[in-house]
């Protein structure tokens, strides 16, 4: 049987950081379950797509076509085709993620597509909900946290470094927006499933986060 590690938490936690080591060292396939909403976001802003209207919500869906595509060893995430890795990190997509990914048909329409993508290879998947609705049964479980402070600081490097213009501020108000709006929710909130392992890495150095989860693997 195939192997799922799902990793979820809260927003800038470095989930993705620990999730790509993993799928490395194992050879497994990395998901990003996050990029995919941000995707569906970047498709509703761009179409001006009234979250309040369903019918209007239902058929972007239908017009959307995500896909994740590795190349020299970086995945890049295509929507219907197009490269928008760069633009998903961007504020305007980040700002309102959170409300599109509240949206009951949104998350229906992911999650079907993520159970597939685990259907049949071994998989590490970062995100919200992984381990509480989407592989319910993983084998692995790991729920991540660090000081919100922290999280704000290395997020802010981030996309300081490629280049954004931004502050601090606006990076920590963001996390805690996100943070509010992933946890209050209706749909598949975010909670740590009960049989996940805490890794709060507010203190730990990459290296020591990946012996950690290679160590829940049994690796
Ligand atoms: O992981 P990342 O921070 O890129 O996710 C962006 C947003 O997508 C989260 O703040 C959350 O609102 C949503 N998300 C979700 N369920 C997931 C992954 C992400 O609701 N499994």
């Amino acid at each position: 049987k195939n192997i799922i590690i799902a990793i979820d938490g809260y927003s800038s936690c470095g989930k993705s950081t620990v999730a790509k080591a993993l799928a490395n060292k194992l050879h497994y396939v990395y998901v990003d379950s996050g990029a995919m909403y941000r995707a569906v976001t970047l498709y509703f802003l761009r179409n001006n797509i009234d979250v309040t209207n369903e019918e209007q919500v239902q058929n972007a869906l239908e017009h959307i076509h995500i896909d994740f595509h590795k190349e020299e060893g970086v995945t890049h995430v295509l929507l219907n085709e197009e490269d928008v890795s760069d633009e998903i990190r961007q504020m305007p997509v980040s700002e309102n993620v959170s409300t599109v990914s509240a949206i009951k048909s949104v998350r229906q329409a992911m999650v079907k597509q993520q159970q597939k993508m685990g259907a049949r290879k071994n998989v590490v998947m970062d995100g919200r909900d992984i381990g509480t609705a989407v592989f319910p049964h993983a084998q692995v479980k790991i729920f991540m946290t660090a000081d919100p402070k922290i999280r704000a600081e290395r997020r802010y490097l981030e996309l300081k470094n490629k280049g954004e213009n931004i502050t601090l501020e606006e990076v920590f108000e963001n996390i805690a927006h996100r943070d509010y709006q992933d946890t209050t929710r209706k749909e598949s909130p975010l909670v740590r499933a009960e049989d996940a392992i805490i890794l709060d890495n507010t203190d730990m150095t990459e290296e020591q986060q990946l012996d950690f989860v290679l160590d829940k693997v049994g690796k």
